[in-house]
């Protein structure tokens, strides 16, 4: 028996979370029980025949022909990730707002409609509100807390919702099973963005929803070292989603950044672990101090949406905003500058803390979108970190404001 021949292949495969973060999409045996899976760092592949190339023409979602199309270690992350969506498939892409974007041009014409929430990503609304009006498209914005809002937008020519349960700054929720409901009544597509809950702790397409969307530069690779996008559904819309803007925009994820996101993946479900242990206790610890006005988070006990997020969201990620006892944005610095364990930047997922000041964004007296966001507002990232640590932070920091 040759070595090849005596690596284990889990068969059949058991579709549980450690077998798909650990095993597949693997197929070891064919590159020589290489434990690691190898980087296909090449642009195209060859055929052996016409015939066989010719087959590679008539289905480039299916072949391995050019690396815009098809890559085998981009394969692997794409099973994996639709694997834990419970999709068909799973298309990557070379950012998250590349993978949104993707999805709403495949699925809008000129003189459609689109429904958004009112306080999507910033480039989500980017999208919606300032580059598809170029082609035709408008959309409307509305507060998805409720779901009649929705069905109260709806006109002639509405062809799509556009979901982000929760957002991200002040963490409103969606009931997705009742907006899938409304929009198939409707003959409606769905897309959501799931990036704060992660797969392990929201399932969109089995609450009824079409696609999903990924920022897997967030807790999915969770290692602030790639930028990249997930998009996952049904197949016939992958493919549509392929012919069109996957292949003419060209918006790709690199072999590389996949290996990268294939290794960051193996530890998911402990890093979620982690942070949501971590985020309980510095979410008891800041809705009890009196420096700090309100707290955002899904799970925090002023949350309007307590029940819902009972029912929809398995547990907490680590995102959370604190609304500082204060109007006097110099209060707000003297906190933010003070931090020493959660390093002050955009973005949020890595294993590393984080701190956002919306006052380093927004002038004074600006409405981010419909729903005015408060200066005083600090979005805090809880990474890896003893929570200890962090809270003890928080406290030295808290005490300049
Ligand atoms: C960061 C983010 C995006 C955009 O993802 P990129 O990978 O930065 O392009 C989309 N949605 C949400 C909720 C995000 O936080």
């Amino acid at each position: 028996m040759s070595d090849e021949q005596r690596i284990p292949t889990p068969d059949p495969p058991i579709r549980d979370l450690g077998y798909i973060l650990n095993h597949l999409g693997e197929e070891r045996a064919g590159y020589h029980g290489a434990v690691a899976p190898p980087l296909v760092q090449s642009s195209i592949f060859a055929f052996p025949t016409v015939a066989e190339m010719r087959l590679g023409f008539a289905d480039e979602y299916a072949a391995h022909l050019y690396t815009r199309g098809n890559n085998p270690t981009v394969a692997i992350l794409r099973k994996k990730v639709a694997a834990l969506e419970g999709a068909e498939d799973c298309l990557a892409f070379a950012s998250g707002a590349a993978a949104m974007a993707a999805a709403v041009f495949a699925s809008v014409r000129a003189g459609d409609h689109v429904l958004c929430i009112a306080k999507p990503y910033s480039w989500t609304r980017g999208l919606l509100r300032d580059l598809l009006p170029k082609f035709g498209v408008s959309t409307s914005f509305v507060d998805g807390t409720d779901v009649a809002n929705f069905e109260n937008a709806i006109q002639a020519g509405t062809r799509l919702i556009v979901l982000e349960s929760p957002n991200t700054m002040t963490y409103e929720q969606q009931d997705l099973a009742a907006v899938a409901v409304l929009a198939r009544r409707h003959g409606l597509r769905t897309i959501c963005d799931n990036s704060f809950a992660t797969p392990l702790n929201q399932s969109p397409i089995a609450q009824g929803i079409d696609l999903v969307v990924h920022s897997a530069t967030k807790y999915l690779n969770g290692h602030s070292d790639v930028v990249a996008g997930m998009l996952c559904g049904s197949e016939a819309i992958l493919r549509e989603v392929f012919k069109g803007p996957y292949m003419t925009f060209g918006a790709i994820l690199s072999p590389h950044d996949a290996w990268l996101m294939i290794r960051g993946l193996r530890t998911l479900a402990v890093r979620m672990e982690r942070v949501a242990a971590s985020t309980a206790r510095v979410l008891a610890y800041v809705e009890a101090h009196p420096k700090i006005r309100r707290v955002y988070h899904p799970q925090a006990s002023t949350s309007e949406q307590a029940d819902l997020s009972h029912r929809q969201l398995k547990r907490a990620s680590g995102l959370l905003s604190i609304d500082i006892d204060t109007d006097d944005v110099a209060a707000v610095e003297r906190f933010c500058n003070a931090l020493r364990r959660f390093l002050m930047t955009v973005s949020w997922g890595g294993y590393e803390s984080l701190a956002f000041p919306v006052c380093a964004v927004f002038p004074a007296g600006a409405t981010v979108c419909v729903t005015p966001i408060p200066l005083s507002l600090v979005r805090l990232s809880i990474g890896l970190e003893d929570a200890d640590d962090l809270i003890a932070d928080l406290d030295q920091a808290l005490a300049r404001v």
